[in-house]
């Protein structure tokens, strides 16, 4: 039976969302946790913006080095071939990409202003798949961007020349958040029946159901024969009203009815990673989880009215549909209310190599703690906060790696 896989685009929607954004070496904690949690694929990126370029090196390295292991790191692009010789001129060693271009009258119209016709797209795109085969891709989804606003047997035509091709993947794109649970279950098992191609469920927020869409969607793929690949971000962070959230739809295809032991994730997704990661991008993305979040929400598992405590503390199956342990949450926080040495741009070794002591790291000489110091300094430069423990241990593990996530200047490519 086809499976479900998680493809998280915290990196590229999550980041290209108004009035947020992650710095280069949070970009990276963010890869180094999905590859924890058991994220299928991560798009880490933007291969054709000259700011990313160094930081996708560094990721690749880093998967080279089986640091990024076996997360595959995906780049986005438009279905250009024009962005296909750009992505490989400046990221030459870049595996996996998803391209993606508008398929809906209402773009074709009101974005195209009538300059490309349906034929045209489609020309575009299978060119640029094409292109990116040629120049040593290993992968390609391709997106069919505002799909849920475009013509199903056009969509078929688009999603067949791009299987003609050898793409890998479709990505269907509810771009506006438009659809409902019943409508994409029927459109995307139209899709995996009629295209045979695994379908990418790419659901926005706006009227609240890109959750619930992405597990119809990938109920309806899977029930259309293919294999289906849900797009994640960490906390829902993304567009407008957001995406679907990644540890909700871990809770939502594990635990719902009639869908948990039926629909299963493939690979192996490591739930007891949830509160981690969905703690760290609170603090990178600076916003801050909702009370009542699934799973990771303060009152995830809090109960105060008579009825509900007396239930729970008789049994927790009462009140709870799983288990808080379950999620990596219950170890306590120790938060330090007295004297607080912390790392920065204006530290120095005495206040570094207390912070550092405190995690047990140690160095060899005074020479390479300077080194490290330097970067961490940089590092904060960029992020304006304080680094997090795993963000310190990475430096210190890694410094090479950080020279280059934390090295801004363009490159002249
Ligand atoms: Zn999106």
């Amino acid at each position: 039976m086809p499976k479900i896989y998680l493809l998280d685009v915290t990196n590229r929607d999550g980041v290209q969302t108004a009035r947020l954004g992650l710095s280069k070496l949070e970009k990276t904690m963010a890869n180094i946790y999905l590859n924890e949690i058991g994220v299928f694929q991560s798009e880490f990126g933007f291969p054709t913006t000259k700011h990313e370029t160094r930081y996708l090196r560094a990721n690749i390295e880093l998967a080279e080095m089986g640091v990024l292991k076996p997360i595959r790191l995906g780049g986005w692009i438009r279905a250009i071939a024009e962005d296909v010789e750009t992505t490989f001129k400046r990221v030459p060693t870049i595996k996996h990409l998803n391209l993606s271009i508008s398929t809906s009258d209402q773009m074709i119209m009101g974005k195209f202003q009538g300059k490309k016709t349906h034929q045209d797209i489609i020309n575009d795109m299978t060119a640029a798949v094409d292109a990116a085969w040629a120049a040593g891709a290993e992968s390609l989804g391709v997106n069919a961007e505002d799909a849920s606003r475009t013509d199903l047997d056009y969509l078929v035509e688009f999603g067949l020349a791009a299987k003609e091709h050898k793409a890998t993947r479709l990505r269907y794109c509810d771009t506006l958040g438009y659809d409902n649970p019943f409508t994409i279950y029927k459109t995307n098992k139209a899709l995996a029946e009629r295209v045979g191609l695994p379908i990418e469920q790419h659901c926005h927020g706006d009227l609240g159901m890109a959750v619930a869409n992405s597990l119809a969607g990938a109920k309806g793929t899977i029930d259309g024969g293919q294999d289906a690949y849900i797009n994640t971000t960490i906390n829902g962070i993304g567009e407008r009203a957001g995406n679907a959230d990644l540890v909700t739809v871990i809770l939502a295809v594990t635990k719902s009815k009639d869908f948990a032991g039926k629909y299963q994730l493939g690979g192996k997704v490591d739930l007891s990673k949830a509160w981690k990661i969905a703690k760290f991008a609170e603090y990178a993305f600076d916003v801050p989880i909702p009370i009542n979040q699934p799973g990771v929400g303060a009152n995830a598992f809090a109960h105060e009215s008579g009825i509900h405590a007396d239930g729970v503390l008789k049994d927790p199956e009462n009140y709870e549909l799983y288990g808080f342990e379950e999620l990596g949450r219950g170890d306590p926080i120790k938060v330090d209310t007295g004297r607080e040495i912390t790392a920065g741009q204006y530290s120095g070794i005495s206040g570094f190599s207390h912070v550092m002591g405190q995690i047990e790291v140690s160095f060899d000489s005074k020479e390479k703690a300077n080194e490290v110091l330097e970067l961490v300094r940089y590092a904060n430069v960029l992020s304006h906060k304080p680094l997090v423990e795993d963000e310190l241990l990475f430096i210190a593990r890694y410094p090479e790696i950080a020279k280059k996530l934390l090295t801004s200047t363009p490159l002249e490519i």
